[in-house]
């Protein structure tokens, strides 16, 4: 079915701060955000959109209606790297003449990005681990061929964007915090005169949970430290990858935690008997049968909390035949 296609928008949240809303092809993700902030003679652009046929137009009609160009761009700047928060940045980069800064923990979308074909039959592993039969598998892999990957080009950041470095602009400066769990590159921006927090997916407005499964050792548990890092900033205004800016920040943060929390119960609810894979305590956890369109997604979520229990003692893996089955301990 044709959806109606959104079309980027522009508008001013503060004197000298606007949100640039940008359609996505995602379902149930129409839009995501990137952020253009007044610095001396032009902006900087906190993310970029993803990239497909026409993305950069929309970019560009979301910057006309304020009247900004992508000229002005004199800097870009990415909450993390996955291809709607960065997945533009080499053109726009190109097209402003300007430098890219982003957390030096990119390997999970450059490196997959480099090469697709591995990145795939890393996911393949992974799935037939949890569970899924060969025949799910050949049929993902057909139509994973299909998937765009939304970026233009593979860029690494020019500066990395760690603690200690500042990003200038005519509201003041901001700092950068580390907040892994979402993405391993993640970090929220912080201005702390006026209390703004850029925060990128690891806070939205709309609670919704998802971490990269693979490239560290916790998701689930990095993304609860970096809650308490968030909370602890007592930010006034959100300002969110997706979704417009909200107040009432600690609530959302405190959203988050309980849901982190009801996820891990649910799973741990799952095993009460015996040992079972990933395939099988998923559908339990989400209250969703697996499909093609969901299985990553959730499978992928399912193996954070297993490995987040993991670490605390709370549930062992056992290989049984290239299958890992998860039991609770005790
Ligand atoms: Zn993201
Ligand atoms: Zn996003």
């Amino acid at each position: 079915m044709a959806r109606q296609r959104e079309l980027g928008r522009g508008e001013k949240v503060l004197p000298g701060l606007w949100r640039l809303r940008l359609p996505l092809p995602w379902p149930g993700v129409p839009h995501g955000n990137a952020w253009a902030i007044a610095a001396g003679s032009g902006i900087v652009l906190v993310d970029t959109g993803m990239h497909e046929a026409g993305s950069l137009a929309q970019l560009e009609r979301a910057l006309d209606q304020v009247n900004l160009r992508l000229e002005h761009v004199r800097l870009v700047v990415c909450t993390h790297a996955h291809s709607d928060h960065w997945g533009q940045a080499a053109p726009i980069c190109e097209r402003a003449g300007c430098e890219m800064w982003m957390h030096p923990n990119h390997q999970h979308a450059t490196r997959s990005a480099g090469d697709p074909e591995a990145a795939l039959a890393r996911r393949l592993e992974v799935a037939r681990q949890s569970g899924v039969s060969e025949q799910a598998l050949r049929q993902y892999a057909e139509r994973a061929k299909e998937f765009p990957s939304g970026i233009a080009r593979v860029v690494e950041p020019d500066r990395d964007l760690v603690p200690g470095v500042v990003v200038e602009t005519d509201l003041g400066d901001w700092e950068v915090f580390e907040t892994p769990g979402h993405a391993p590159s993640h970090v929220c921006l912080f201005q702390r005169e006026r209390r703004l927090l850029l925060s990128g997916d690891h806070l939205l407005g709309r609670i919704s949970l998802y971490y990269d499964y693979g490239w560290t050792p916790d998701p689930t548990g990095e993304f609860l430290g970096s809650l308490d890092v968030v909370d602890e900033l007592d930010a006034r205004l959100c300002l969110a990858g997706h979704g417009r800016p909200f107040t009432d920040v600690h609530a959302h943060v405190e959203g988050n935690r309980q849901l982190v929390a009801e996820r891990v119960a649910a799973v741990l609810g799952a095993l009460d008997g015996r040992p079972r894979t990933a395939v099988e305590i998923a559908p339990g956890v989400y209250g969703e049968q697996l499909s093609q369109a969901n299985a990553a997604w959730l499978l992928s979520q399912t193996l954070c909390y297993l490995t987040h229990l993991e670490r605390q003692g709370r549930v062992t893996r056992a290989p049984d035949g290239g299958v890992e089955r998860w039991q609770a301990v005790g």
